[in-house]
């Protein structure tokens, strides 16, 4: 007898908490499930800011993803999927393997927004993955180096494209980092600048005014320049060129300007709007068979006119409907149509201050910052249950690991 095949492409928050339903949910035998990643670590995509400025350890940020898995219900398969075969049911990968499904789920995630911006692909810094953002610390101890040797000023002009939920949250972890840095290697704090770039008259925009008050005076107080309705028209290697004429000489321009869906998405010629794939109220791709797709990559209406946010917190909740909806498929049962709870958005800034609305309740400073780590602390026990949270709470906080310091300028 055919044993029906489920196979997930991307192990994020939304892949790998459906895994975890299926091996809650599937009877021995009655399905085998294939979970496909381009690593054998998944990164908590939360926190990556922290990796950028070097404030956590690697083994905070990357979880082995065979060790989240519970049961030998779910296969992991170590892969970057190059392309999926609808008519064949088959998934593509780089290594030539090819992989047959019955039932698909599409979570592999966001990509940054670049908006074809001259000069942001080659030469600014993104917040995508893990080795993207290990990237960014470890540029900035090349430029600390450099400094030591040329004094070139624009090596340490740290820039931030975005002031969005990503681009405060980087900013943050600036703020602390920077200055232990500059201490550790021998550089006078005073020489660097941190400056944010944001095209909007505020930052944080759209949000609450309290938090975009509370935002902009502890960003300042904190020595941040603060660049509001100022919009960047191209980047080079040592400067970055604003709508207003000005050019700001920086060799390090971090961009969170925005996210769409995994640029590979547009290979699949599926139904898409704003790089993400339209899906129904069950999670299911539009117009094409036993095809299911959550979280960053998925365009879920929450009403006629606006789309979901691409979230941690939508796409667990998706995940968590997502597994029984795929079981009930299989099982030609009634699926359940996915009903989005917004439980509030809280932003670090840094680890002593974060600002935000939980429960309809708008927080900010240090209570804001104890509930920026409870959330957080929950993500964990969704992905791995108390004992994950217990495991990665008792891990030492040491500094991020470093390249050696004077190799490769930019
Ligand atoms: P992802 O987390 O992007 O996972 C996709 C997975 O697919 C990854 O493991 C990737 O390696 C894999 N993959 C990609 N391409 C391939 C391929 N070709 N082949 C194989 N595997 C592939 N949201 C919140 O709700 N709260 C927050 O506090 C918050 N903080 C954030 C902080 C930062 C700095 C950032 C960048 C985002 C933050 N977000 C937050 C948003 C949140 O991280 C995303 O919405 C969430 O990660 C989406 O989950 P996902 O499973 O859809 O995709
Ligand atoms: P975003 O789209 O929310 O913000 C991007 C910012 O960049 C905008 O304010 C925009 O005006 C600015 N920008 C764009 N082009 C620019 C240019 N050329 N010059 C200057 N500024 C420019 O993107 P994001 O902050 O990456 O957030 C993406 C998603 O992830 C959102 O849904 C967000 O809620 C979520 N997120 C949540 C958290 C959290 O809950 N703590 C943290 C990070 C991200």
């Amino acid at each position: 007898m055919h044993t029906p095949k489920i196979v997930i492409l991307g192990a994020g928050y939304g892949g790998l908490i459906t895994s975890r339903q299926l091996e809650k949910t599937l009877k021995n035998g009655e399905a085998e499930v294939t979970l496909i990643n381009k690593h054998d670590y998944h990164y908590i995509s939360t926190q990556l800011h922290k990796t950028g400025a070097g404030t956590a350890s690697d083994d905070k940020i990357t979880l082995h993803i065979p060790d989240l898995l519970k049961t030998n219900k779910i296969q992991f398969k170590k892969a970057t999927v190059q392309d999926v075969d609808f008519n064949e049911k088959r998934v593509l990968l780089d290594s030539g393997d090819k992989i047959d499904y019955d039932y698909l789920l599409i979570s592999l995630g966001f990509d940054v927004a670049t908006f074809g911006i001259p000069g942001i692909e080659e030469n600014a810094f993104k917040i995508r993955s893990f080795r993207s953002t290990k990237s960014i610390f470890n540029h900035i101890l090349r430029q600390m180096a450099a400094y030591k040797e040329d004094s070139d000023p624009s090596r340490l002009t740290f820039a931030v494209a975005g002031a969005g939920f990503t681009g405060i949250e980087m900013i943050g972890e600036l703020v602390e980092a920077l200055p232990k840095l500059c201490r550790k290697y021998d550089i006078p704090v005073s020489e660097t600048r941190i400056i944010n770039i944001e095209a909007s008259p505020t930052v944080l925009p759209g949000f609450d005014q309290e938090a975009i008050d509370f935002t902009t005076n502890y960003l300042k107080e904190s020595g941040v320049e603060l660049m509001t309705s100022a919009k960047i028209l191209e980047c080079s290697p040592t400067s970055i060129e604003l709508e207003s004429g000005e050019v700001l000489p920086s060799r390090t321009l971090i961009w969170s300007g925005g996210v769409r869906g995994n640029t590979l998405l547009e290979k699949l010629d599926l139904p898409m709007t704003r790089g993400r794939i339209e899906v129904d109220e069950y999670l299911r791709v539009k117009g094409v068979e036993n095809v299911f797709c959550i979280g960053d990559a998925a365009l879920f209406m929450k009403d006629d006119k606006n789309p979901l946010p691409p979230t941690a917190q939508v796409a667990i909740q998706q995940a968590e409907l997502c597994g029984p909806n795929i079981i009930a498929t299989l099982r030609n049962e009634k699926l359940k149509s996915f009903v989005y709870h917004h439980k509030g958005t809280v932003a670090s800034i840094g680890n002593k201050a974060a600002v935000g609305k939980v429960f309809g309740m708008k927080i900010s400073g240090s209570f804001a910052a104890l509930m920026k780590q409870v959330i957080e602390a929950r993500y964990l026990f969704v992905l791995g249950g108390p004992g994950l949270v217990m495991k990665q709470f008792l891990k030492i906080s040491k500094p991020s690991s470093e390249v050696s310091v004077f190799s490769n300028q930019k």
